[in-house]
């Protein structure tokens, strides 16, 4: 229960009506006030080595581990990139209330994020806190969840889960660009998206915008990527932010989007389909240069059990996911058994690079399965799936650095 025990000190922190839907307009000083509280109950909460810094014109609180002040510095400089991109984009409005991003050691992450929730971050709307084991996409994901809530909140709507996660992908999959912009990019979930397309198991999308919470999570593999490959095709019309707009407008009359989408794009649903899918089917995705390898960046010890992880490589994507913790046993990559290390090491190589596999783990006896985006190591020779030529699993964990921009 100790999300109960930040709850407290967040409640604590936050003066009456602070946690009410919308406040009209932020009074600066009480929310620098706040933040000053909330920094220091977080910091007095979790204990020796953390602290904390304000963002005083984002309304953002860093609550961060003392010695890590370098990561907390690049996390900080990306939001304040996104915040003020999203706000020119989409928003408009800056936050309301201070958002909390706090970014813990390692165990306390895993303590404070329930057990099964492998996500590598999380935004709690009911305590205003984004959660994060590192800089990664999934920060850019949550922090857009971050503020497109406020949003809703000021104009009082609760948009349906397409919409939310839509943009969520979308702005995930973007980088920094100059002018404190953020270019769009179709990455892993846009290239999931065509290839659902191209093998005709694409929703409809009217069946898409009806989909409430559950029934969208019932599909998470082909929902996400698709909402987000949407979003991209707005944005790539010049439509997005007037999406955005004309549905906020006419939410009274229709919430699924489908009235903004028609009255924007100037045709009806099913023609919009129509045009969406020859785009995407269309749409050139950047493939890896010739020459890498799939990479997961742990390192393993047999066991009778299993291959056992004693260790990630850094900067490797499941140490930013956070999805494979140490000591796991890793029982199978992409439905292909991993008794060996051998056998782990073959079952990698043989998945594309940047790819979304399936990986099933025992953690402390309980067995789950896990999708993780493998990595791209760059191999000196011509890139072959025998694995008698390809350099050793240590080798590739521990001598390069994948260059994943998922
Ligand atoms: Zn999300």
């Amino acid at each position: 229960m100790r999300w109960f025990i930040a709850a407290v000190c967040l409640n604590m922190a936050a003066s009456p009506g602070a946690s009410a839907p919308a406040i009209p307009q932020p009074d600066k000083a009480e929310l620098y006030r706040q933040a000053e509280v909330i920094g220091r109950a977080l910091v007095q909460y979790l204990g020796a080595g953390y602290a904390f810094r304000i963002d005083f014109p984002h309304h953002l609180v860093y609550v961060y581990v003392q010695d890590k002040s370098t990561i907390q510095l690049a996390v900080a400089k990306i939001l304040g990139i996104y915040a003020d991109a999203e706000q020119a984009m989409l928003f408009h409005s800056p936050l309301q209330w201070n958002v909390t991003i706090l970014i813990p050691k390692l165990e306390d992450y895993r303590r404070l994020v329930p057990l099964g929730d492998a996500a590598a971050g999380i935004y709690v709307p009911t305590l205003k806190i984004l959660l994060t084991n590192g800089v990664h996409s999934s920060l850019i994901h949550e922090f857009t969840h971050a503020l497109h809530h406020n949003d809703q909140a000021l104009a009082n709507q609760g948009h349906p889960i397409w919409i939310t996660e839509g943009l969520a992908v979308l702005f995930q999959q973007s980088h920094p660009a100059l002018g404190g912009t953020v270019q769009m990019e179709p990455g892993v979930r846009i290239a999931l998206a065509k290839m659902t397309v191209q093998e005709g198991c694409a929703l409809p999308l009217t069946e898409l915008l009806h989909k409430d919470q559950p029934q969208f999570m019932q599909e998470a593999e082909i929902c996400y990527p698709q909402a987000g490959a949407l979003m991209f095709y707005l944005y790539s019309q010049d439509k997005l932010s007037s999406f955005y707009e004309t549905y906020k407008a006419n939410y009274g009359k229709d919430r699924t989007g489908e009235l903004a989408l028609t009255m924007v794009l100037g045709k009806d649903l099913k023609d919009i389909e129509t045009d969406w899918r020859q785009w995407m089917l269309d749409l050139k995705i950047p493939r890896p240069p010739i020459g890498v390898v799939a990479f997961l960046g742990v390192k393993v010890q047999p066991t009778t059990n299993g291959v056992q992880v004693t260790s990630f490589s850094r900067s490797s994507s499941v140490e930013r996911e956070g999805k494979i913790w140490i000591n796991d046993i890793i029982l199978s990559v992409a439905g292909q058994p991993t008794p060996t290390p051998q056998a782990l090491q073959d079952a990698i190589i043989s998945c594309p690079a940047r790819s979304i596999v399936e990986i099933k783990l025992s953690r402390y006896g309980k067995k789950m399965t896990i999708q993780q985006l493998l990595g791209a190591a760059p191999v000196k020779e011509k890139p072959t799936h025998a694995p008698q030529t390809m350099p050793s699993l240590q080798g590739i964990t521990q001598s390069t650095q994948p260059a994943t921009t998922q």
